[in-house]
């Protein structure tokens, strides 16, 4: 079966990835976008910009846009341009993570003490630690809760302050690989942040943690009826600007105090980006379980689409650093999952893709080979 896999001829995206879509020679489309995007009239989107800011900015001081941030660099960069570049004033709103690092919490830290204004939500832990659970068994999704949360509870509030613009970072799927259905209208809603963000899996998830309806406040979207009654409007930022994750980096560095780590994180070859809780380096290596590509694919495919690398560098590193075993976390998850490392192993082999894998001794080995 591993012959009908394929990886795109410019980047390293791979034939597996949901909802992605390939030209006639090859190319993925996030790479078809990032070539459009050089010739692409950014000034029309940056009027489109202007106006929406202008329609929502308040006159008496109060907060005029909310910007969900984890002390990252995509939510802080984008907190900078709307208050530094746009004059608006914006609520800054962060979900406690669940395994936070010491490097999340110094950044977010790091955030407010560069003048931002942040809410800092607490769902309980217990009730994260049962849908994280859940997420991890039934989904392959280790922090479902947390993702949950960024996605419902962040526009509620939005919505229960009054406050009717919230940007989020990037539009993933067109950026990086996956629909393009959301290429030409920055605006999305609730219903499509649970298909393609949750992926349909938040009934199945929350049933299974056994949590009561009544406690899902956090964690429970808006159906698109409530959010169209709140009149609001939920966009990506990257709709707006030719979206660049490492020059997000560099200004988030210099103006809202980001740090990185020391070493390059799990599984790849950076050590800026998703820094915010140990659960990352599980997601991104489930995510190689189920479809044979990991953390080094994302961040290499971003920077051949900047033009930083080659693709032949990009299968070097690829090749050493994607399918990591996160050896050094094991402890935590297990700890966190209440799980042995046996129980631990059959989620992992329950996700493993029987197509691109074979399991020698423990650990799942690919029977493909990047081309
Ligand atoms: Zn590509």
């Amino acid at each position: 079966m591993t012959d009908e896999v394929f990886w795109c001829t410019t980047c390293l995206n791979m034939s597996t990835r949901p909802r992605i879509t390939f030209d006639s020679q090859g190319r993925c489309n996030a790479c078809q976008w990032a070539e459009q995007k050089r010739t692409f009239d950014w000034d029309s989107r940056k009027v489109e910009l202007k106006n929406l800011l202008d329609a929502n900015r308040s006159d008496d001081g109060s907060f005029d846009c909310v910007v969900p941030v984890s002390g990252g660099k995509d939510g802080s960069y984008i907190a900078y341009q709307l208050k530094a570049v746009y004059g608006m004033n914006p609520l800054c709103i962060t979900v406690t993570p669940p395994l936070p690092t010491q490097v999340g919490s110094q950044n977010i830290l790091n955030f407010i003490g560069s003048g931002f204004d942040l809410i800092q939500l607490n769902p309980s832990a217990e009730t994260m630690q049962k849908l994280n659970r859940a997420g991890f068994i039934e989904n392959g999704l280790p922090y479902f809760g947390w993702l949950a949360a960024i996605e419902a509870a962040v526009p509620k509030y939005a919505a229960r302050l009054g406050i009717k613009l919230v940007f989020y970072s990037e539009e993933g799927e067109t950026e990086y690989g996956g629909t393009t259905k959301l290429s030409g209208s920055p605006f999305y809603t609730p219903s499509f942040q649970g298909e393609v963000y949750l992926e349909s899996g938040f009934e199945l998830v929350a049933n299974a943690a056994g949590i009561p309806f009544g406690a899902l406040d956090f964690y429970s979207l808006m159906t698109d009826t409530e959010f169209s009654e709140q009149d609001m409007k939920i966009a990506h930022w990257s709709y707006f600007e030719d979206w660049n994750p490492y020059y997000n980096y560099l200004v988030a560095k210099e103006y809202c105090g980001l740090v990185e780590e020391i070493e390059t994180n799990s599984g790849t070859f950076t050590n800026y980006a998703q820094n915010d809780q140990d659960l990352y380096a599980l997601h991104t290596y489930l995510m190689y379980l189920k479809f044979g590509f990991g953390r080094a694919t994302q961040d290499a495919g971003i920077d051949i689409r900047r033009g930083a690398m080659t693709r032949d560098q990009a299968v070097n590193l690829v090749k050493f650093y994607d399918g990591q075993y996160p050896e050094q976390y094991i402890d935590t998850y297990l700890k966190y999952f209440k799980m042995s490392l046996e129980e631990f192993e059959v989620v992992l082999d329950k996700w493993a893709n029987r197509k691109l894998f074979k399991k020698v001794g423990r650990r799942w080995q690919p029977t493909f080979k990047i081309i």
